[in-house]
């Protein structure tokens, strides 16, 4: 039985583990952290694509049943006017729509299922060096431990070691220039907001929300902000960025104020980065996937559906093809045009999202956005993001 080792327990690295698994790979999973943090983060959209990928692992309906159904998204000027609503799924097809769930709810449906099928997974087990020999590969971990196998598959998100390993001059993910902050909140009186998410063009940033059937907020903000490092965005306090973001939001239309006032538990702040182009996805016996290979901002709500994407055209690249070397170039063939695309469509949105810098930029969007929205519920320009299928 070929033996791959897994590197990542995010997202692609759990549907790589399973995809194989089905296939008839003994597998093996590594993830650098601690088991309970494994569970931390905030929410995400989890496209169309993304939920069809799951529904080929029989996990869709899990997921889905603790998930805000999201297949439009209502666009909203600083003003309060209706900028229009936009498709977030195939158009004129809602009940395929996307979904947003909390990101612990993710990892957890695809750590259990992991579990379920019996693929080992090693906590602490922080990749720092690969080796190569004839017909093998070895990883090697900071404890001093290691383990080889027949591939090596690194599913180990934006700051890879693989791909550096891959190729030590492989490019550093670029900074987009604005932060993602959010959170959870519950606003006395506040209605659900069924089927759709809210994304407000504030005069000084954007706002996204929604609300649950059960009351609960999900929110975040984009500030825009110079590149700083990562440790110093987690030391600031809840309350400095609250202040903050009171003070950018106060002039936004209801509820967008009062939701900052009723902020409850964790803020979570992170850079936006994106990496375009990699030159090489795989070297050898060793293979990178999802945001190690091709990051997405998170503009399109698009980058754990793409990694999901990944796992199941490179597991289905190894079921047809014994060598590995042949089966990587191909899943590079079937994915590299895909993801690249995406990742350039997001980096257009996040552009919009800024567009409102000045006061004239601020006016003429909110004159042109909903001429460009007008008929957006039907327009299918954007279906190839969402009714995409992987090949079998
Ligand atoms: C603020 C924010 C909001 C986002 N919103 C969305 C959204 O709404 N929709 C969407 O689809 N995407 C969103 N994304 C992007 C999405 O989170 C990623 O595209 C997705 O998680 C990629 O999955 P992955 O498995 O490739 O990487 P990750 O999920 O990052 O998983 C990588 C895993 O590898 C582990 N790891 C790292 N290095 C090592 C090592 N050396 N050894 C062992 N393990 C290691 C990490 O601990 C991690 O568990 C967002 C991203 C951010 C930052």
């Amino acid at each position: 039985m070929p033996e791959a080792l897994i590197i990542g327990g995010g997202v692609a690295g759990p549907a790589t583990a399973l995809f194989l698994h089905r296939a008839g790979w003994d597998v093996r999973l590594f993830e650098s952290r601690g088991e309970p943090e494994a569970y931390g983060g905030l929410f995400l959209n989890v496209a169309s694509n993304g939920l069809a990928v799951l529904e080929a692992l029989g996990l869709r309906d899990r997921l889905v049943a603790d998930g805000h159904l999201s297949p439009y998204l209502e666009m909203w000027s600083g003003r309060g006017r209706k900028l229009g609503t936009v498709p977030n799924g195939p158009a004129g097809a809602p009940e395929r729509g996307s979904v947003v769930v909390r990101r612990a709810w993710l990892h957890q449906v695809l750590r259990d299922a992991v579990e379920a099928a019996g693929i080992p997974i090693t906590w602490n087990a922080r990749l720092d060096g690969i080796e190569e020999s004839p017909g093998r590969v070895t990883a090697r971990f900071a404890d001093g431990s290691s383990a080889s196998g027949d591939v090596l598959i690194g599913c180990d998100g934006i700051g890879s070691v693989t791909r550096r390993w891959i190729d030590p001059g492989a490019p550093e993910p670029a900074y987009t220039g604005i932060l993602s902050v959010g959170g959870f909140a519950r606003v006395p009186g506040l209605q659900p907001t069924p089927l759709r998410q809210h994304m407000v063009f504030g005069d000084r940033g954007f706002f996204g929300y929604l609300v649950r059937d059960g009351g609960t907020v999900y929110w975040f903000a984009n500030p825009s902000r110079p590149e700083g490092d990562r440790s110093a965005l987690r030391d600031v306090p809840a309350s400095a960025w609250l202040d903050e973001l009171r003070a950018a939001h106060s002039g936004d239309p209801d509820p967008v104020p009062r939701i900052l006032d009723h902020v409850e538990g964790e803020i979570g702040a992170y850079g936006i980065f994106d990496l375009a182009h990699v030159p090489r996805w795989h070297r050898g016996r060793v293979v990178a996937v999802g945001d190690a290979v091709h990051a997405t901002s998170p503009n399109a709500g698009q980058g754990a559906s793409l990694a999901l994407e990944d796992a199941a055209t490179l597991a289905g690249c190894l079921r047809r093809e014994a060598d590995p070397g042949t089966a990587f170039a191909e899943y590079e063939r079937l994915r590299r045009p895909r993801v690249e695309a995406v990742v350039a469509y997001a980096r257009k949105l996040g552009r919009q999202k800024q567009g409102g810098s000045s006061r004239f930029a601020t006016a003429v969007r909110d004159v042109m956005l909903p001429i460009f929205l007008r008929n957006a519920t039907r327009d299918t320009r954007n279906n190839h993001l969402y009714a995409y299928r992987v090949p079998e």
